[in-house]
Formats: structure tokens, C-alpha cells, sequence
């Protein structure tokens, strides 16, 4: 079993629809084992995009992802990660397919709703990041 870290933005949080990406996750065969509201504080969301810092879109980045609550969790399957990443779509939803969740919902190439993790080891740095305990 793989694990990766799954998170709902806080424009998917704002736009009520947190109920239908996780279906998609569900609908996908992955389990979810672990699940939390939470508000990012600024030095936390500095932590999980420590690889972005010298990119030009990362203060603007800071800002979104602590805009609002998000909704974190730990999905479990085989290939977990990269069942979730091809289910969320590339990271500009206007490159992302039809069928998934940033290609039908996201708006443009920061407010892309969902977060997945990119390997088996940034999952679990950011899900010692995330669920702590
Ligand atoms: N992002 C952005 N502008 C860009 C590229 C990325 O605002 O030109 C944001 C977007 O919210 C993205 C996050 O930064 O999800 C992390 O970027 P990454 O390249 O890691 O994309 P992801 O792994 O989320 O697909
Ligand atoms: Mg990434």
C-alpha cells in the first residue's frame, strides 16, 4: 500500500465542493484514512512549498493556500500517488483533461483547487507536515 498526501484548497472549500472531489477520490478506489479541516498558517504553507521559494508565483501562492480553510487527508491504495495526481490533472486546469478535478473545476494556474503529493517521499514529508500525530 502507497500513501499521498490529498489536499482540498481553499477555493474548493469556498465554492462547496469538498463533497464532490472526494467522491472522485473515492470513486478512484482510494481509501481515505485520514481527514482534517484545518486554516495553513504562513510558516506552515512556507514549509510545504519550501521547493517553491525562489519561483517568481510563490508569495502570491502563500497567500491563496492561507486564504481560507482547507482539507487535508491521506489517501491509501496501490499507486496512490500517481492514481491521485492523473486524477487531479495537469497543474494549469486549462491543460488539464476532461474528467479531472483541476481540467472540470479549476479556474486558472494557481487557483487549482486540490494538492497532490508529487512522490512517495514528499508524501510522506507532507504528511508528517499535516497530521503531526
Ligand atoms: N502555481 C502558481 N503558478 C504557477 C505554477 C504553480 O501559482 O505558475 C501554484 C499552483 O497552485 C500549484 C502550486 O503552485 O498547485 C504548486 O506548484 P507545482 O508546480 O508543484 O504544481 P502541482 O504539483 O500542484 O501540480
Ligand atoms: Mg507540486
Amino acid at each position: 500500500m502507497e500513501r499521498t498526501l490529498f489536499v482540498i484548497k481553499p477555493d474548493g472549500v469556498q465554492r462547496r465542493l469538498i463533497g464532490q472531489i472526494v467522491a472522485r477520490v473515492e470513486k478512484a478506489g482510494l481509501a481515505i484514512t485520514a481527514l482534517r479541516m484545518m486554516s495553513m498558517s504562513r510558516d506552515m504553507a512556507a514549509r510545504h512549498y519550501e521547493a517553491h521559494k525562489d519561483k517568481p508565483f510563490y508569495e502570491g501562492l502563500l497567500d491563496y493556500v492561507t486564504s481560507g480553510p482547507v482539507v487535508a487527508m491521506v489517501c491509501e491504495g496501490a499507486g496512490a500517488v500517481n492514481d491521485l495526481r492523473a486524477l487531479i490533472g495537469a497543474t494549469d486546469p486549462a491543460k488539464a483533461g476532461a474528467g479531472t478535478i483541476r481540467g472540470d473545476f479549476g479556474v486558472d494556474v494557481t487557483h487549482n483547487l486540490v494538492h497532490a503529493s508529487d512522490s512517495p517521499e514528499s508524501a510522506s514529508r507532507e504528511i508528517a507536515l499535516f497530521f503531526p500525530d
